[in-house]
């Protein structure tokens, strides 16, 4: 019996953690503004004419927005993801670029 019960429980266990790690997700909150946001980029995707959205909160918190047509979007994320890359180089050396064009078209007049 022991033979039947353990290997099934190891399967269980590792469907839960695979679960977990791929598809377990989290509400994000948002701000009114951000939830606006996405809802303005809803309309100008779908070219959606609603003129009405109301905000979508779970436990007190903005988490996303429904549009008067019917589509809603809640901000999610995976419980397990990695961390965000830092790109402070990049915006660095954007930042160097927009300093060296402003210095281009200063010198130009
Ligand atoms: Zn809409």
């Amino acid at each position: 019996m022991l033979e039947i019960i353990v290997p099934a429980l190891w399967t269980l266990f590792a469907i839960y953690i695979v679960w977990y790690c791929t598809s377990a997700k989290h509400y994000v909150p948002i701000t009114s503004t951000e939830a606006k946001m996405l809802w303005v980029l809803h309309k100008n995707d779908v070219r959606c004419n609603a003129k009405r959205w109301r905000e979508v909160r779970r436990i007190g918190k903005i988490v996303g927005f429904e549009c008067e047509c019917g589509c809603k979007h809640i901000q999610k994320r995976p419980l397990v993801s990695s961390a965000p890359a830092l790109r402070i180089d990049s915006e660095n050396s954007m930042l160097a670029k927009l300093d060296s064009s402003k210095k281009a078209s200063f010198e130009r007049d």
